[in-house]
């Protein structure tokens, strides 16, 4: 099974690529881990993207490839593996394809879990901490007993400014107009699949593995 998993900040990508690592036994791959390993391995494409970094600046897609190529040879992604955060543009998924090419592999499909904006809105701006003990709640998953009070310590509960309507917007403005020239690649090549993500989760995962055409 390889997949590339897609979603926009809060549509629980996360939770479903837990969940679909450990179902079908293959290995999570995130830009991020794969990037710390590299570093902390110090092989030489590790220590490219760490100048890049330590001066504060993008790492090219010949560095970030290169890290997904040596990846994606290791035995441990022979029979499959899930793919998260990569490819973010066309030319990234132009190199992946070549890159897939050259290990005789191909990529099974592409999920990507889709929710409304405004309920994409609900769950990124619905944080709240306390200002006491710093105890989470989230005012639609796992209100507190009481409007803005604290269950633990009654603290006062605030939202922090990175959970702010404005930021919320930002985000998911940026993911759609980085990701919609990424859906239409991939719907060119008929990989395509779109989820409802606005199902409880258990249904979700159902639904990814139906069309992956297994067993959930
Ligand atoms: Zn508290």
């Amino acid at each position: 099974m390889k997949v590339l998993l897609m979603g926009p900040p809060g549509a629980g990508k996360g939770t479903q690529a837990e969940l679909l690592v450990k179902h079908f036994a293959i290995p999570h791959i995130s830009t991020g881990d794969m990037f710390r390993a590299a570093i902390k391995n110090g092989t030489e494409l590790g220590q490219k993207a760490k100048a890049y970094m330590d001066a504060g600046q993008l790492v090219p897609d010949e560095v970030t490839i290169g890290i997904v190529r040596e990846r994606l040879a290791q035995d441990d992604c022979q029979q499959g593996f899930l793919l998260d955060g990569f490819p973010r543009t066309v030319p990234q998924a132009d190199a992946l394809d070549e890159t897939l090419n050259q290990l005789t592999m191909n990529l099974d499909a592409i999920i990507d879990i889709q929710v409304s904006h405004e309920k994409l809105i609900e769950r990124l701006t619905g944080r709240r901490i306390c200002r006491q003990c710093g105890a989470t709640y989230h005012v639609v998953f796992n209100p507190p007993a009481a409007e803005s009070k604290c269950d633990k310590c009654g603290g006062e509960l605030y939202q922090r400014s990175d959970d702010s309507r404005e930021t919320a917007e930002n985000r998911l403005d940026v993911y759609n107009k980085q990701t919609q020239p990424l859906i239409d690649y991939y719907q060119a090549k008929g990989l395509y699949k779109r989820i409802n993500g606005e199902q409880e989760m258990p249904a979700v995962f159902q639904d990814i593995c139906a069309a992956l055409g297994r067993d959930a």
